[in-house]
C-alpha cells in the first residue's frame, strides 16, 4: 500500500505563524545525517543571538539516526552558521551545525571539519565555488511528479527550461524554494527546469571556501521542507529513472584568485594535470550510484577516465568558451553526482590543487 499524501493546511497555519512570540526566539538546529539527508530540532531562547558565538552547543540521540552506537549515543551539535528562518520569520533562525563525538573527534558523517581545515590552510588562494544542484521531485508514490501513473511522458526535448502545462511540473515548489533561500540570505544564483520532466536545478555560488558547503546544505534543508508542504518528495538520486532519461548532477565550478586574473588559463591547465592524476580519489567522494549516471551519454563523461575540453559537455571537466577566449575565469567539474556532499567535493578539490595536509 502506498502512503496517502498529506498536504498541510497552510492557510490555517498562517493564523498561528502570526502570533506574537513575546520576545522568545526559536532556533532550528540543522545537521547532516548518515544517509545524506538533513535532520533538525528546535528550541527556544530568550534573547536574539547576534552571532554564532551566542549559540550554545546542543546534542541529539545518534543511535536514532545511525550516527552513534546505543551505548554511547550522544552526538554533539556545534553551531557553525546561522540564517534568518524563512518558515517562521521574525527573529527566528536556522542554525547549521557540525556533529561531534564525546571523545573530541568529528562524527563519521561530519565532512565539514576536514574541508574547513583545507579551506583555512589555503585561504590565500581565494577559492570560489559555484555548484549546480540538480534534483527530481517525486509524488507520494515515489514516481516523478506529473508523470503518467503507469507510464512515461513523451521523450526528452520540450522540458529543459520549458514553459507551459505538460512541460514543467511543480514550479510552485521551485519558486517557493528560491524565495525562501533568498530570505535566508543564501547565495542562490539561479534556477532552471531540467532535461527530464520533474527534474530541476538551482545554483549556489559563487561562495568563498567553506561557505559553499554551508549554503548548499542549508538550501537542501529548505528544499526538503518546502516540498514537504506541497506533498512532494525530493530525491537527489543521480539516476532516478533508468534508460533514456537524464541523470542528476552537481556540476562544481571552481576558481582561484590566480585563475580569475589575466593569464589565469595557465593555472587552469595546471589544475587539469593535478585533477587527472587523482581521478579515482575524486570519484570515490563524488556520489553514490554515480556509475549509473556517468555512462558517457546524456551529457556525461565516462566514469573511469578523466578528460577535459573547451565547451565540451562530454568531458569530465569543461572550460567554458568565454574563459578560453579571455584566458582567465573558472572551470566546471561535471563529475559530481547530485547526491554528493559539497564539503567532500570542495575539500577534495582544494587538496588536489594545493596538496595534502599532515595530521
Ligand atoms: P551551466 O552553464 O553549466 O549550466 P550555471 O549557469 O548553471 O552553468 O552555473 C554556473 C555556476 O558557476 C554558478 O553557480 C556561478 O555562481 C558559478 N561561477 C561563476 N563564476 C565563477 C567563478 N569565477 N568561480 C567559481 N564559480 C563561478
Ligand atoms: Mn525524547
Ligand atoms: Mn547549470
Ligand atoms: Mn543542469
Ligand atoms: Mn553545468
Amino acid at each position: 500500500m502506498a502512503e496517502v499524501p498529506y498536504i498541510s493546511n497552510t492557510v490555517n497555519l498562517q493564523k498561528y505563524l502570526q502570533l506574537d512570540q513575546r520576545g522568545a526566539v526559536i532556533l532550528e538546529y540543522v545537521w547532516i545525517d548518515a544517509s545524506g539527508g538533513t535532520r533538525s530540532k528546535c528550541k527556544t531562547v530568550k534573547e536574539k543571538p547576534t552571532s554564532v558565538k551566542d549559540l550554545a552547543e546542543w546534542n541529539f540521540d545518534g543511535s536514532s539516526t545511525g550516527q552513534a552506537p546505543g551505548d554511547n549515543s550522544d552526538v554533539y551539535l556545534r553551531p557553525v552558521a546561522m540564517y534568518p528562518d524563512p518558515f517562521r520569520l521574525g527573529d527566528n533562525l536556522l542554525v547549521l551545525c557540525e556533529t561531534w563525538m564525546s571523545d573530541g573527534k568529528p562524527n563519521a558523517y561530519n565532512f565539514r571539519h576536514d574541508a574547513a581545515v583545507h579551506m583555512e590552510k589555503n585561504a590565500s588562494e581565494e577559492f570560489w565555488f559555484g555548484l549546480e544542484q540538480e534534483y527530481t521531485l517525486l509524488d507520494a508514490f515515489g514516481w516523478p511528479y506529473g508523470w503518467p501513473k503507469n507510464g512515461f511522458p513523451a521523450p526528452q526535448g520540450p522540458y529543459y527550461c520549458g514553459n507551459g502545462t505538460g512541460k514543467v511540473f511543480c514550479r510552485d515548489i521551485v519558486e517557493a524554494h528560491y524565495k525562501a533561500c533568498l530570505f535566508a540570505g543564501l547565495e542562490i544564483s539561479g534556477t532552471n527546469a531540467e532535461v527530464m520532466p520533474a527534474q530541476w536545478e538551482y545554483q549556489i555560488g559563487p561562495c568563498t571556501g567553506i561557505n559553499l558547503g554551508d549554503h548548499m546544505w542549508m538550501s537542501r534543508f529548505i528544499l526538503h521542507r518546502v516540498a514537504e508542504e506541497f506533498g512532494a518528495k525530493v530525491t537527489f538520486n543521480p539516476k532516478p529513472i533508468p534508460g533514456d532519461w537524464n541523470g542528476a548532477g552537481l556540476h562544481s565550478n571552481v576558481s582561484t584568485k590566480l585563475m580569475r586574473e589575466d593569464g589565469g588559463m595557465k593555472h587552469i591547465e595546471k589544475a587539469m594535470e593535478s585533477l587527472a592524476k587523482r581521478h579515482k580519489e575524486h570519484m570515490k567522494v563524488y556520489g553514490e550510484g554515480n556509475e549509473a549516471r556517468m555512462t558517457g551519454a546524456h551529457e556525461t563523461a565516462s566514469y573511469d577516465k578523466f578528460t577535459w575540453g573547451i565547451a565540451n559537455r562530454a568531458a569530465s571537466v569543461r572550460v567554458n568558451r568565454a574563459c578560453a577566449d579571455e584566458g582567465k575565469g573558472y572551470f566546471e567539474d561535471r563529475r559530481p553526482a547530485s547526491n554528493a556532499d559539497p564539503y567532500q567535493i570542495t575539500g577534495m578539490i582544494v587538496e588536489t590543487l594545493c596538496g595534502k595536509i599532515d595530521g
